[in-house]
């Protein structure tokens, strides 16, 4: 299907644009085609009204304007209003309900956090004002309620993210700037050496600027497809930092230092050794199935066995370990993506992040045969995955969503009571600065008493990381 809309008001665009694509993920927006929808939106005596024209015929829906509002209130009202109106549009069009509902474009839990201001029961409000399934707004609960305590909400703390864009082969599904290591292999001792000399100028700013580290976090990317010797090079600034303690009631961690290990094909005992030196206190082992014919269809070089084999190596040291999954790989049913959430339930890692996988533009996977394996599984398989952790005893504590993503879903990190990871928190509800060294890394200043966050980004690919001069780490 291709569709021409028209949102007649510009402020309200995207959000059109957004309710369209989530009950159509695949369609083509052609300028040129004969116009199918356009949305109008308009003030009239106090009654906000829009109009929605489908395929020649126009409907109007109204609804006052509570009386009062500063300018501010009005427009999200208004916004409101034409989101959800279309939301029901489509819904009786399809006869398709959306999980989030008429939520796009923005954190769930904000909104989530905002109605906790006002109203008793916030999950009650998120059904009935935004349509969010039940299922959801439990889960936003419960995100928000394992969440709580750990925000920082000082201007002082900090958190610290690096990036290695290497890995040893490139997913399907990727649309990360990540290159196979091999390829670039001339260019990891310059990037390593530059890596290495952002690192030591950011903890000096933090130093300098008596900032306090709550977290480490050494993502890509897959780390771990550098060698032991290369990923001590560039880490060994790290060695021996000090971190602020991060306490939660009784709760007390300090010094969260993680690297996403990552594939299981690039683990070894070496590499092990040298993250245990360096002060690594958690990785991830990502097998994303535990399904090897899935497996070799989205281009990963390692089996099931594989996994197992890395995950058992890994568990000889202190670490805590997350395992990463994806619900609705191509062609994968209920019951593979039952029996991968069952076998690493069995492992009891201290965490595990169940993702919905995104198409986005950039990633080798066929859109055509995706959209035919994707469709509907990806409820099912995510609800289970809800179900079986929760009885195992770990609780959701992040969140986010992307676009693109089956069935309109999310991706939930889950943790045994305890062991969240604070750097994940702190990233995805913003409540800290993050600095962020390395290629395609973007340094997030938050400034929590005026409400407000700047980001400012490197360089977004090797060659001009490597070109480039470093950019700043103060505003
Ligand atoms: S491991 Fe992650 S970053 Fe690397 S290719 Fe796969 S999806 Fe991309």
């Amino acid at each position: 299907m291709k569709i021409n809309y028209q949102p007649i008001l510009p402020p309200f665009m995207n959000d059109v644009q957004d309710i369209v694509r989530a009950f159509y993920p695949y369609i083509e927006i052609d300028d040129d085609a004969p116009q199918t929808l356009s949305v109008s939106y308009s003030l009239k005596n106090c009654r906000m009204l829009v109009g929605i024209v489908f395929e020649g015929r126009t409907k109007y829906f109204s609804e006052n304007i509570p009386s009062g509002l500063s300018e501010i209130l009005y427009k999200k009202a208004a916004k409101k209003f034409v989101k959800t109106t279309l939301y029901l549009f489509c819904v009786k069009l399809t006869g398709k309900e959306l999980p989030y509902g008429s939520l796009t474009g923005v954190h769930p839990l904000y909104v989530y956090r905002e109605l906790k201001l006002n109203f008793q029961n916030p999950r009650v409000a998120l059904e009935r004002d935004f349509y969010v399934s039940p299922s959801r707004a439990s889960l936003l609960r419960e995100v928000s309620e394992t969440q709580c305590g750990y925000f920082s909400n000082s201007d002082v703390n900090c958190d610290l993210y690096i990036n290695v864009p290497f890995c040893p082969t490139r997913c399907s599904y990727c649309s990360f700037i990540s290159t196979e290591v091999g390829r670039v292999k001339a260019q990891i001792p310059e990037y390593a050496a530059k890596l290495r000399k952002e690192i030591e100028e950011t903890l000096e700013v933090i130093a300098v600027r008596g900032r306090k580290l709550r977290s480490v976090y050494v993502g890509g990317g897959t780390p771990f497809s550098l060698s032991a010797e290369t990923l001590k090079q560039i880490l060994e600034p790290l060695k021996g930092v000090s971190f602020t303690a991060v306490t939660r009631g009784q709760l007390k961690r300090t010094g969260e230092f993680t690297i996403e290990a990552g594939r299981p094909d690039a683990i070894t005992r070496e590499k092990l050794e040298a993250a245990l030196e360096l002060g690594v206190t958690r990785i991830s082992v990502n097998p994303q199935t535990l399904n090897d014919a899935t497996l070799v269809k989205i281009g990963r070089n390692h089996t099931a066995a594989d996994f197992f084999a890395s995950y058992a190596l890994a568990r000889e040291y202190p670490f805590e370990i997350n395992v990463d999954l994806i619900a609705a790989l191509p062609d994968e049913t209920f019951e593979d993506f039952r029996s991968t959430v069952d076998g690493v339930i069995a492992l009891a890692p201290d965490n595990i992040t169940v993702h919905t996988l995104s198409i986005k533009h950039g990633s080798q996977l066929n859109l055509a045969d995706y959209k035919k394996s994707a469709e509907g599984v990806a409820l099912a398989q995510t609800d289970y995955a809800h179900t079986a952790l929760n009885a195992a005893g770990y609780f959701a504590y992040y969140l986010y969503r992307q676009k693109n993503t089956a069935d309109n879903l999310e991706n939930v990190g889950y943790a045994k009571k305890g062991k969240e990871c604070v750097y994940n928190i702190d990233y995805m509800e913003e409540t800290n600065t993050v600095y962020a060294c390395g290629a395609g890394a973007v340094t997030k200043f938050v400034f929590n008493t005026q409400n407000r966050i700047e980001r400012v980004s490197g360089a977004k690919d090797l060659n001009t990381y490597l070109e480039r001069p470093l950019p700043p780490k103060e505003l």
